[in-house]
């Protein structure tokens, strides 16, 4: 069993990388200009490694982390633009369903259906999303507090945070208007949240028959502060959002195999 770990910016997978380095060493491999970081963390067997933005370069690196190196599952941390209602920032999205909302070969195929697949969303795997979930609720119930620091949590108004389940849409776009955003949730109601790489990721596993989770941190609106928020974000909370709770999933996780 390795678990693969992606994030698509390095400060969402640095404080993995130091903790594997503390932990096992790693080894590091580099193939088609990304490097794969080899090791374990809490003592599984994990490659982590930067996707880098964009379906095309999630989806390469996805294919690389199951060929390559034969990665038994996979989970993607990042960061999301809030587009439903109830995904405010601060906010952890983990998607049980993803769809490209920039995927459109009509009229020859229908709008959002990837051609010759015959599918528009990809499902996220239940059991390792419900792991993640556990995950994710008890870092922002007990480790949040701790993580970040008291004036970002001011900033950001991180005392209230939610945890939602449901449909994230990925797109080659980075969303910073908000008749893009509502053109979005108009064809598509039931998105909560809008990135760019998590539908390819999921794609690639479900052609490869490997289980996927894509967990994400709402960091701004998609609307017209979307970059502002993004940055201050990304720099003051969300590489200890990402880290925290995967590294809490993977000592869950540990701790579960010893009780059996
Ligand atoms: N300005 C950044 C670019 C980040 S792109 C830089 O210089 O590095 C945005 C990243 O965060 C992508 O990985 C995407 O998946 C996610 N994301 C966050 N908010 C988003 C939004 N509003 N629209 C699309 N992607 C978003």
């Amino acid at each position: 069993m390795t678990i693969g770990i992606l994030g698509a910016m390095h400060g969402e997978i640095a404080e993995l990388i130091s903790a594997m380095i503390a932990q096992s060493g790693s080894r590091i491999e580099r193939i088609g200009m990304r490097d794969y970081h080899v090791g374990e963390l809490n003592g599984q067997p994990c490659v982590v490694a930067l996707a880098r933005i964009g379906k095309v370069a999630a989806a390469a690196t996805t294919v690389s982390l199951i060929r390559e190196f034969n990665v038994t599952e996979i989970i993607f941390t990042g960061l999301a633009g809030g587009i439903a209602a109830e995904a405010k920032v601060g906010d952890v999205v983990l998607a049980d369903q993803l769809i490209q909302h920039d995927l459109d070969a009509s009229p020859i195929f229908p709008r959002y259906e990837v051609p010759l697949l015959g599918m528009s969303t990809f499902a996220t795997d239940a059991a390792l999303s419900a792991e993640l979930k556990i995950a994710a609720e008890n870092f922002l119930r007990d480790d949040l507090p701790h993580a970040i620091t008291q004036k970002n949590q001011d900033i950001f108004q991180l005392q209230q945070v939610a945890l939602h389940v449901g449909t994230i849409a990925s797109g080659d776009q980075f969303i910073s208007d908000i008749a893009h955003a509502s053109r979005i949730v108009t064809a598509l109601p039931e998105v909560l949240a809008v990135e760019m790489e998590g539908a390819a990721v999921a794609q690639i596993c479900y052609e490869y028959g490997v289980p996927c989770a894509i967990l994400r941190t709402i960091s701004d609106r998609a609307d017209a502060t979307a970059h502002v928020d993004f940055g201050q974000f990304l720099d003051g909370v969300a590489s200890h959002y990402s880290a925290g709770i995967v590294r809490r999933f993977l000592s869950e996780r540990s701790s579960r195999s010893i009780n059996i």
